[in-house]
């Protein structure tokens, strides 16, 4: 069984929940192991849950949002017609 860059990322949390099936789990490790691409999205993807599963909150710098709506604005104007 081979399958391509798109097949694995649409397993790629389920792999990192090791919930595939032993079959596909492998055929994705081997994927994993000459795919750069998927590796790197492999990595990352582990890095954002293990950042969202840490309860720490993060705050914002005071301003932040009112900056970040400001800048929104602008960009809407931008494209509006
Ligand atoms: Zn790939």
């Amino acid at each position: 069984m081979v399958i391509d860059c798109k097949h694995v990322w649409n397993y790629i949390s389920d792999f990192i929940d090791g919930a595939l099936p032993e079959e596909i789990r492998v055929t994705v490790q081997k994927h994993l192991d000459h795919c750069e691409i998927c590796s790197a999205i492999l990595d990352s993807t582990r890095n954002i849950i293990i950042l969202t599963a840490d309860d720490r909150v993060f705050e914002l710098p005071v301003g932040f949002s009112e900056r970040l709506h400001k800048r929104i604005d602008l960009e809407l104007m931008r494209f509006a017609p």
